[in-house]
């Protein structure tokens, strides 16, 4: 599959041009996966997060934002700093809208991810969230994960988001790629893999723009220590204009249980 995000940490974007970007980011992703699609987007008060989602190409899921947002349901204006996009090809639960990402942690749509790849303890994390009371709306190994971020935050109310998603990826295993966004923290994307491909493109010309960027470093990647500052761990210097980098893999916490 493809997932896509865009975050404009500065200056906010029309909702209109932000889904167009994750539309065109979709298109170029495509190839990867073309059985559903979806995106997930600020709702018209900006505390909250709507999301389109179709089974079938990007195609279908153009027309129903084009639908849904230019005079239809969620036609408001508003201004967005972040949107999250996926293309879908199903490995766990049949292609359908239910399935499609991005999956949500619960009916607020408090945390929304796409995923790429396969969480392979997903029965293990979904086991200990169905105890603790979440109820779950698709057979997707993603909805663990949104879930996961959801526990983690109710537990931890102090953490900020990418310390959220930097637990529970130590806590699931497997392959893959993920972008979350969360109405809780506006204005925020949170990206990361582990052994799936991820980049990342900057398009800034203050150093300030990078540095609020969270990124999550695997500590013991050397791919990423050779270029990041060793006690701050933030990049050492800007990638000159419209360059990319590639993610460093975040490694594993040995102890699934502690979650
Ligand atoms: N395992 C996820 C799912 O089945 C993601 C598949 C993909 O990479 O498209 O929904």
């Amino acid at each position: 599959c493809g997932i896509f995000a865009y975050l404009n940490y500065l200056t906010p974007k029309s909702r209109e041009e932000v889904l167009d970007l994750l539309v065109t980011g979709l298109k170029r992703l495509e190839y990867r996966g073309y059985d559903s699609t979806g995106v997930a987007i600020d709702g018209p008060d900006n505390k909250s997060i709507v999301m389109v989602k179709r089974t079938g190409k990007v195609k279908v899921l153009e027309d129903a934002i084009h639908e849904n947002f230019s005079g239809g349901e969620y036609s408001e204006p508003v201004a967005t700093h972040v949107g999250i996009a996926h293309t879908r090809w199903a490995t766990h639960g049949v292609p359908c809208e239910r399935n499609s990402h991005p999956q949500r942690s619960d009916e607020a749509n408090s945390f929304v991810v796409v995923h790429n790849g396969i969480i392979t303890n997903y029965n293990d994390v979904k086991t200990f969230l169905a105890k603790k009371g979440y109820e779950f709306e698709s057979d997707t190994d993603t909805e663990v994960f949104a879930k996961l971020v959801h526990h983690l935050w109710k537990k931890h109310p102090n953490y900020s988001f990418r310390e959220l998603v930097e637990q529970a990826i130590q806590q699931v295993e497997g392959a893959f790629a993920i972008a979350v966004k969360s109405k809780h923290f506006p204005g925020e994307c949170v990206a990361s893999r582990r052994s799936s491909p991820l980049l990342v493109a900057i398009k800034t010309k203050t150093r300030l723009a990078t540095d609020h960027i969270p990124i999550l470093y695997g500590k013991d990647d050397k791919k990423a220590s050779s270029d990041q500052d060793a006690e701050s761990g933030k990049p050492q210097e800007l990638r000159p204009h419209g360059q990319t980098r590639e993610l460093p893999v975040l490694p594993r916490s040995d102890s699934t249980s502690e979650f």
